[in-house]
């Protein structure tokens, strides 16, 4: 029996069969390519899910794991650590926020998002009554209960019961919905995404979040972006906030944040900040065991450095207008399937009108990977090392599939 299938036998036999990948067992990568154990290279739009912003293996960041792996990987919160201190340092000085908790992924920044907001109004706002999230539909925060509970997806919270509550949910971008929703005054945070990913990359109009935030205000709720998808550059900004000028109490962040080693930050104000420390005599509020360990902050920093050495917002900016122009042509050229292009910086969306699995399989075939976000739309989030090159041989072979689709029978996907 050859590697490939001894692998996939123990796929099969030894992992919890809780995933759909696909048929292919990764072994190593260089820039936006990755190789198979068969050794089929592939052309990487998927980026480990917006996740290696660097590309793979990026020469300083290889170097910067090897280095700090020789020096320190972990001691704990116990103590200070010197690149988590670093790492907070230059967070705070590029975004809004004063203070810095740092945890191992994007779902457990949004748990002690949540935590930080629940707190803040029992013991800092003294105002018990509010307690409810109020989220989007169609968002998408996590896989741990509370923040599968506040995701705004029927189709992942179902036959997890009792889920983790109140939470109110309201149609993203309908601002009048959301005040609406706020009025009651007893909702402790509003959590959204500045550009919903997941759920199939929907950009929300202009001024919706300033709108949002002016409602947060009055209420005294405390307002969360989760910028775990948008963070780090994505979109063509260090922040996602930063296209709308609007900014929030409390920001999550992972992904894109250390370029592949796990990491999770929740950034936050001096203000909301309050929320997560403990009255004299408490209890430590709230804690990680692995967040904001040395090799993974050593990465943060090497990640923030190499987005401004090589210039990759401007890069993300360009690359993904261009990719965003490509995609607009495949609706004009193939609207029986295609039927919208959308997103912002290197995060993009086509919307399709049959199922996008099929598409990603098709593609993935003729050597390009992409992935899916909802069920109609096919997601790009490239390196934001990518280059136009790239984007045309993943933009041809997309091209070549669908025009090898049947038109589906009913419209969906806008
Ligand atoms: N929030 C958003 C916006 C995401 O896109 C994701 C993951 O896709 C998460 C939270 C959960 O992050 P993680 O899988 O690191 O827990």
């Amino acid at each position: 029996m050859n590697r490939h299938d001894k692998l996939m036998n123990a796929a099969r036999r030894h992992l919890v069969q809780n995933y759909r990948q696909q048929p292919v067992i990764l072994t190593r990568g260089e820039g936006c390519e990755v190789w198979d154990v068969r050794g089929q290279r592939y052309l990487d739009m998927t980026a480990g899910i917006a996740v290696c912003c660097l590309g793979h293996a990026h020469p300083k960041l290889t170097a910067t794991l090897a280095m700090q792996a020789g020096r320190l990987i972990h001691a704990s919160n116990l103590y200070f650590i010197e690149t988590q201190l670093l790492l907070a340092e230059t967070l705070a000085h590029r975004s809004f926020a004063d203070r810095v908790f740092f945890c191992n992924s994007g779902g457990e920044a949004n748990e002690a998002a949540i935590k930080l907001a629940r707190r803040y109004q029992h013991v800092v706002a003294q105002r018990p009554e509010k307690i409810s999230i109020i989220a989007a539909e169609g968002s998408f925060h996590g896989r741990t209960i509370a923040t599968v509970s506040i995701t705004g997806q029927e189709k992942y919270r179902k036959g997890f019961g009792p889920l983790f509550g109140p939470v109110k949910f309201v149609p993203f971008g309908d601002l009048e919905a959301m005040r609406a929703a706020l009025a009651d005054g007893t909702a402790c945070a509003v959590i959204l995404e500045p550009i919903q990913a997941e759920g199939g990359i929907i950009v929300p109009p202009a001024g919706y979040l300033r709108g949002v935030k002016e409602a947060c205000v009055e209420t005294g709720t405390v307002l969360i972006f989760d910028e775990v998808q948008t963070g780090v550059g994505r979109t063509g900004r260090l922040f996602g906030y930063e296209h709308e000028g609007v900014t929030p109490d409390v920001m999550t962040l992972a992904k894109g944040l250390a370029g592949g080693v796990p990491i999770g930050a929740m950034l936050a104000s001096d203000e909301a900040a309050k929320g997560l420390q403990p009255l004299p005599g408490d209890a430590v509020t709230h804690a990680s065991t692995f967040g904001g360990n040395a090799l993974a902050c050593a990465a943060a920093l090497c990640v923030l450095d190499v987005i401004e050495s090589e210039s990759l917002l401007e890069n993300c900016s360009e690359a993904g207008a261009y990719l965003g122009r490509g995609l607009e042509r495949l609706v004009e050229k193939h609207g029986h399937i295609a039927v919208q292009a959308r997103g912002r910086g290197l995060l993009r969306g086509l919307a399709v009108r049959q199922d996008a699995a099929g598409i990603v399989a098709a593609a993935r075939e003729r050597g390009v990977l992409l992935s899916i976000a909802g069920a109609n739309v096919v997601r790009f989030v490239p390196p934001l090392t990518v280059r136009r090159d790239h984007l045309d041989e993943a933009l041809g072979v997309l091209e070549n599939v669908l025009a090898t689709r049947a038109p589906a029978a009913a419209g969906t996907g806008a």
